[in-house]
């Protein structure tokens, strides 16, 4: 990346804590390091926010929350579709701090920021239909006036897999149901979340309706939140297991819940699939950021009249991916977020060809600087297997072999995620019984790429509770509220 680009991107990143409207160092004056995983070196640095500075800005979201509430909602919506103008201003300084914090290809950083900036166009478009219902209770006697209310102050708290997206994911509902928000973004990637945050004061959001805290301590700073009786909701995207944890705590104070977890999608080849069109599909659903996303397809089950065939187009398309520093536009496959998640994937990798796995491509570290993972296709893998029961968030394809349907529908729902599976067959009927049949939030039928702002987007079983996205996004942030009126 040249100069200019950087110096434009980081510029439009404070690097401060923003509470109630005011830029702040932390209260202790502690800051975090922020890496770039292409050079494994620090950039810069961001204020680390502490427990009271958690509790300053749960003070101003709460302070700010009732004036927002009230403010008519066709403007609420105006602040949200001028933040998704000034997202499209920018878009070419905010996919490059996205790369230069998280290091994904400049080409994923850009489709990122449309479609995290398109939050902000569908919720405002959302805001102004928060409708209630009015009906005649069944004995005639009353009548049944529902209205929704925003729920109070959220906190949202989000990976960093998709620094923009994810937030904005939460943000857009929350204000356009009239909610103020804490977020606390991610350790690893601070830098998006806060331009974000300087966009929609930029946009006119009133101080305090959005306050953003990064901080490396996330369980004292979001536990301390909370528990204070002022947090009415936590919508929260990463693992399952902190997922659990916080669910845990959040019983503490019965906080309304929205979960965003994490997931472990099959892929499944029916016998008379496409093949090409499969290939091309499973490219977009395994190497999509890099393999870094929840929806990343992480086991492939495929028919055995077709999986040499399906093996060979994968390992031929995976193999002529360009790997190098998402900053460089020719690039394809950029680093992973962190030495941490290079460890895991080789782990991972190691466990599954000591199992009996082979390597038709990869299974290797590039030699360069850098947090860098090599595309990776893995065939004759067991159906136990244990790089199967993994959510393996790094470029690796493991591909299994199957006879039946019922076989490949099993196999699909042997796990304890639920979030998305996808489905390539040349019969849509067919494809609907086995879409039906899936355990899964969402599915993905002769499709490699399902998120949609206009969609609702989750999971089941253990990858989440509630949706995000859709009309169903914005009931997340509402309650409803019953009168039984008489007249
Ligand atoms: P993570 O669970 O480690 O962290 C997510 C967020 O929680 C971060 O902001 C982190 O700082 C914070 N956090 C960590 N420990 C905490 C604690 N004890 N208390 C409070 N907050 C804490 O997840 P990650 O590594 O950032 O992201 C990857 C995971 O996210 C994967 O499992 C992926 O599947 C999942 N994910 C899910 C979705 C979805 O929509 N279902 C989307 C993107 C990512």
């Amino acid at each position: 990346m040249n100069n200019m680009t950087s110096d434009g991107a980081l510029k439009l990143a404070p690097t401060q804590l923003l509470i109630g409207g005011e830029r702040r160092d932390s209260s202790d004056g502690a800051l975090m390091d922020v890496y770039d995983p292409a050079t494994a070196s620090v950039f810069t640095q961001v204020a680390d926010g502490s427990v009271e500075d958690g509790l300053s800005a749960v003070e101003a979201a709460a302070a700010a929350g009732p004036g927002w509430a009230a403010t008519p909602p066709r403007q609420r919506g105006e602040v949200l579709r001028r933040t998704f103008e000034l997202m499209t201003e920018h878009a070419e300084e905010l996919a490059h701090l996205m790369v230069l914090e998280n290091g994904k290809a400049l080409r994923d950083a850009r489709s990122e920021v449309a479609y995290a900036a398109e939050f902000f166009r569908w919720y405002a478009e959302e805001a102004v239909r928060g409708f209630g219902e009015l009906g005649t209770a069944p004995s005639g006697a009353n009548r049944i006036l529902v209205m929704r209310q925003p729920v109070g102050v959220c906190v949202l708290v989000t990976p960093w897999n998709f620094p923009a997206a994810m937030a904005t994911r939460k943000i857009g509902p929350a204000l356009a149901a009239g909610c103020s928000v804490v977020l606390k973004p991610a350790s690893d990637t601070p830098l998006t979340a806060l331009a974000i945050g300087a966009l929609l004061e930029e946009a006119g959001a009133p101080a305090g309706v959005v306050n953003v805290v990064p901080s490396r301590k996330s369980g004292p700073v979001v536990s301390a939140m909370l528990h204070d009786p002022r947090v009415r909701k936590l919508s929260f995207t990463g693992s399952t297991e902190v997922g659990r944890a916080l669910l845990h705590e959040a019983a503490d104070t019965i906080v309304n819940t929205s979960m965003e977890l994490g997931g472990n999608a099959p892929f499944l080849v029916l016998d008379d699939a496409d093949v090409s069109a499969a290939v091309e599909g499973a490219m977009l659903a395994k190497m999509r950021n890099g393999g870094e996303a929840c929806t990343a397809a992480n086991r492939f089950y495929v028919h055995r009249s077709v999986a040499d065939e399906f093996s060979r187009g994968l390992a031929d398309a995976m193999g002529h991916l360009v790997v190098g520093p998402g900053s460089d536009p020719a690039t394809e496959l950029g680093p992973l977020v962190n030495p941490a998640a290079v460890e895991k994937v080789e782990e991972l990798v190691a466990g599954a060809l000591d199992e009996g796995a082979r390597a038709l491509l990869g299974a290797t570290r590039p030699d360069r600087t850098g947090w860098y993972y090599d595309p990776t296709v893995l065939t004759n893998v067991g159906s136990t297997n244990p790089i199967l029961g993994e959510e393996v968030f790094g470029p690796v394809a493991p591909i299994v072999v199957f006879d039946d349907d019922e076989e490949a529908i099993a196999a699909a729902n042997d796990t304890e995620f639920g979030l998305v599976s996808y489905l390539y067959t040349g019969d849509l009927a067919r494809g609907l019984r086995v879409a039906e049949a899936l355990e899964a939030g969402m599915i993905g039928l002769n499709r490699g790429l399902v998120s949609d702002p206009a969609a609702p987007f989750g999971g089941v079983k253990q990858s989440g509770i509630g949706r995000e996205g859709g009309h169903e996004g914005m009931l997340e942030y509402l309650e409803s509220k019953y009168i039984a009126v008489q007249w």
